[in-house]
């Protein structure tokens, strides 16, 4: 593959959704990088994927510290197509890392101290060969250590200008609150919360999207497909190239019930009224609070970043939809 060159027209299409109270926004659609760009990936078509997502309007590229297999190797795989392709583009994209799971061995490589979360840091930035990232997040919560020293270590890092905005992932409602708060008197307010949210896992719904309202805080929804099961992947039995057939995926075959596959199923009849793939579906339904700053998709092919982004044209769901939509995922046994 030679010399890449955007589309003049990247920004014509896209939506960008004010984070929370702050002065950024995101892409309503943004790429993680989760699965699909380790070691043990294609890298041309890892550089195809990042670059057609920067050619829709994408402008969020999300990482974490973890990300591979191996883990580190999607940082590097990814500092890669920076350097080659994006170069001269460093100032419209917006590259979150994270840090609060197990990477590397000893009492320093995990959870929330300020000794991890710096390391880590550095370790990410040099892996994309990067000066800052745009996000840092504490990646999940860690009862242990004293909050405090969680939220006083991701402030120094904005003040040393290895990050620019700061945000959590996983927290409860009652610790994003106490967390806005340590953070806010400091000077530094939390943009983003990432927690996991799609139709089939509805937790946000209770309380925290209240507090990120309350608060000011952005949100982005990680898995809104449910890692693919709420798409047409799995209706003729699990694909060689799909994510549950792969020795590495996070989803595993056991977790391809045929309760939930009859579910999606029956909310595809309503997606295909609406003249929408049941991803795009499944994507726009995310997208319907208005706290939702942006949905962050995995995708192992251009197609389906292409797909998501095609969830934008419709957005809009009569109440008639939503009700049907909640009395699938409420029905016990599926017809
Ligand atoms: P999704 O729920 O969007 O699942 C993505 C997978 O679904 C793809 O890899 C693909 O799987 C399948 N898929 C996507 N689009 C389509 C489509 N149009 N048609 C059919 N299948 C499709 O998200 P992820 O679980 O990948 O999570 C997204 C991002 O969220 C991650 O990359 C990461 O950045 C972040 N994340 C954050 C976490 C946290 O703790 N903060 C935890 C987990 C994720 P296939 O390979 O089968 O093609």
């Amino acid at each position: 593959m030679g010399f890449y060159s955007p589309e003049i027209d990247r920004y014509d299409e896209m939506k960008y959704n004010r984070c929370g109270r702050s002065g950024l926004k995101l892409s309503a659609i943004s790429l993680g990088l989760w699965h699909n760009f380790g070691s043990v990936d294609s890298m041309s078509n890892a550089r195809t994927m990042v670059q057609r997502a920067f050619d829709l309007g994408i402008t969020h590229f999300d990482l974490a510290n973890n990300y591979g297999p191996s883990p580190g190797s999607a940082e590097e795989n990814f500092g890669k197509i920076l350097k080659k392709d994006f170069s001269s583009h460093r100032d419209e994209l917006i590259i979150s890392t994270k840090a609060g799971y197990f990477m590397w061995p000893g009492p320093y490589g995990d959870w929330g101290s300020r000794k991890y979360l710096i390391a880590s840091l550095d370790q990410s930035l040099s892996r994309m060969g990067l000066e800052y990232v745009d996000i840092f997040y504490h990646h999940r919560p860690d009862l242990e250590t004293p909050l405090e020293e969680t939220m006083y270590a991701l402030d120094q890092i904005v003040r040393s200008g290895k990050a620019l905005y700061v945000g959590v992932s996983n927290y409860s409602p009652g610790l994003t609150a106490k967390a806005a708060k340590i953070l806010r008197d400091l000077g530094t307010p939390c943009l983003i919360h990432q927690p996991k949210y799609s139709m089939f896992n509805r937790w946000i719904e209770k309380d925290l999207l209240r507090v990120l309202k309350k608060e000011g805080i952005g949100c982005i929804a990680f898995s809104p497909l449910a890692q693919g099961l709420l798409t047409e992947r799995y209706f003729k039995g699990i694909p060689l190239d799909s994510r549950a057939a792969k020795r590495h995926g996070f989803l595993k075959v056991e977790e391809v019930t045929e309760e939930q596959l009859s579910k999606v199923r029956r909310l595809n009849e309503i997606a295909k009224q609406r003249n929408q793939s049941m991803a795009q579906m499944a994507l726009a339904w995310v997208l319907r609070h208005s706290e939702m700053t942006s949905v962050l998709v995995g995708a192992s092919h251009v197609s389906q970043i292409e797909d998501a982004v095609g969830a934008l044209k419709n957005t809009k769901f009569s109440s008639e939809e939503l009700k049907m939509i909640d009395d699938i995922l409420d029905s016990k046994k599926s017809k």
